[in-house]
């Protein structure tokens, strides 16, 4: 028996919201209460090729359209967000479950790249080189693709979409969007105001699904690029898939992100910094620390670790204080929860367990507390796995190429930290480490949009990151010219080489 009072998201489909004809839905429910906020539909084939077809005839027009025109759509856009971020930040908070304040952050990360898209004058631009011959002239153009498609995960449902169509939208593409099914109302909420900005209809296009949904979108033929944000395996298989189908992909996935913990760090700092970037978002940051190696006398540090994890305030996200919210759903719930007890069951020392954590006013959420292991080794379920909750996995080295070896060893590549004093140390690490992005004293190190995201190795497939720089490229096709001018009575005679003179 279906609901009736609860409200259904919408496709956008030719710049109208429209109530999908599926037969298929799923409820979207607030992790910290389980009240069901709304239902989202799973789109027919039908409705998928829809939104294709429409985004394919508004590229007709939008791709001639004036790189200032589109630039304006943008500023006015990231105005918009700024006026309504508090409510974007409610909505964010009641489907996802993180706190008020970190929602406002998802908020305004992908803000910021809506910035910077409206400075795409100075980004799209191509080169030219004078005269590379006598009176010839060679330069690019960057021409959009068409139409380009992103899938985005649960846990930035605010800044992962606006990584991603702002910047295709702004080099002159056409756009479908499939955001997460567990949390797609913030994202229909920025979808709204984007339209409200100015984008014109059939520009951006949205449809919501799951696996089917996504496949339709690697295999369909008029898409020409899709971007991806996800887990490991979902990526890996969207990559294929789409690579398969001719389609430029860019896929960022699951991580494993080691902190390196030198004894000469500035350990207040240092501490803080590790609690917040494990616990944060109760661990469902595709950055978040969810390793510490500490190195050397800095072992010492683990109790201190412990206690400062221990005082962090578990409840949902819209209490006042709360550090810790819920996890998405029951299943990652029962998940983290059943990965705690492997850890404990291969030989890890429980230092901290938050598991069925007492939250008043919030029984039936889906919680978890901070919990620390030590003694973690690298053949353990709790390291090899993403946990994707507030779980951290402490171990030990002696030195710090000891600690470099650990990480290099993971399979992932998403980011990286060290905490030292030591600018020789912050070098060498920085020169070693085999990871894409890489903090010195800083946790999380997400690259503002005038650089581009760049984890590497298992955490992403494809060459160009989102955002910054590196998705121009992602987004547009490089032409290269070369002309040269006439006079009307000049001749010339007949040049059987392929040198230009
Ligand atoms: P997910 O892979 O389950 O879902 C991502 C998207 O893929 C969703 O839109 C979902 O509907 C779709 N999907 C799910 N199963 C599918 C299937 N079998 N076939 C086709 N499509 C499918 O990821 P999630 O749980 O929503 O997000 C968390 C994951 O995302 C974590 O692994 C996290 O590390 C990763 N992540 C990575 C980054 C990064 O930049 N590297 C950023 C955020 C999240």
């Amino acid at each position: 028996m279906t609901d009736n009072r609860v409200p259904t998201v919408k496709l956008l489909i030719n710049g109208e919201f429209v109530e999908s004809k599926t037969n298929e839905w799923r409820d979207i429910i607030n992790p910290a209460t389980q009240e069901v906020l709304a239902r989202v539909p799973f789109a027919t084939a039908d409705e998928v090729n829809a939104a294709v077809a429409s985004a394919q005839d508004a590229f007709k027009t939008w791709r001639k359209t004036p790189i200032g025109v589109r630039a304006r759509i943008f500023l006015k856009y990231q105005q918009l967000i700024r006026e309504n971020m508090q409510e974007l930040a409610a909505l964010l908070t009641a489907e996802q479950g993180k706190t008020l304040a970190d929602a406002e952050g998802d908020v305004f990360r992908g803000l910021e790249v809506v910035e910077h898209a409206s400075a795409i004058g100075n980004l799209q631009m191509g080169e030219l080189a004078n005269n590379v011959a006598n009176d010839v002239d060679t330069y690019t153009l960057l021409q959009p693709l068409g139409v380009c498609a992103g899938i985005t995960p649960f846990n930035f449902p605010a800044m992962i979409p606006l990584w991603m169509f702002p910047m295709a939208i702004a080099t002159g593409n056409t756009f479908v969007l499939k955001p997460s099914e567990q949390d797609p109302m913030v994202t229909m909420r920025l979808v709204e105001l984007a339209l409200e900005a100015g984008i014109p209809k059939g520009v951006l296009n949205v449809v919501h699904g799951g696996p089917d949904v996504v496949n339709g979108i690697c295999d369909h033929p008029d898409i020409k690029a899709v971007s991806f944000v996800g887990s490991t395996p979902v990526g890996t298989h969207v990559y294929n898939r789409a690579s398969q189908a001719g389609k430029r992909v860019q896929c960022m996935m699951g991580a494993k992100n080691h902190g390196v913990v030198m004894p000469d760090a500035n350990k207040e700092q240092t501490l803080n910094n590790l609690v917040g970037a494990c616990f944060g978002a109760a661990g469902q940051r595709c950055m978040a620390l969810s390793v510490v190696v500490l190195v050397g006398e800095a072992r010492n540090w683990l109790p201190e670790l412990a206690r400062r994890a221990q005082l962090l305030k578990v409840s949902a996200g819209v209490e006042p204080g709360t550090d810790v919210g819920p996890l998405i759903n029951r299943r990652a719930l029962e998940r983290v929860n059943g990965l705690i007890q492997q850890g404990v069951d291969e030989g890890a020392e429980l230092v901290l367990d938050g598991r069925n954590p007492q939250v008043d006013g919030y029984e039936n959420g889906n919680f978890v507390g901070p919990t620390l292991f030590a003694g973690v080794t690298t053949d353990m379920a709790i390291y090899k796995e993403e946990i994707f909750g507030p779980v951290l996995c402490v171990m030990q080295a002696d030195n710090l190429d000891e600690a470099i070896d650990i990480v290099n060893a993971n399979p992932h590549g998403n980011g990286t930290a060290i905490f030292t004093r030591s600018g020789g140390a912050a070098h060498r690490f920085q020169e070693l480490i085999d990871v894409g992005q890489v903090g010195v004293n800083v946790p999380i190190p997400v690259p503002v949009p005038l650089f581009s995201f760049s984890g590497s190795r298992g955490s992403k497939l494809g060459d160009l990151g989102p955002y910054g720089k590196q998705v121009i490229q992602f987004y547009t096709q490089t032409k290269t010219v070369t002309s040269r001018w006439f006079d009307e009575d000049e001749v010339g005679s007949v040049n059987t080489t392929i040198t230009l003179k």
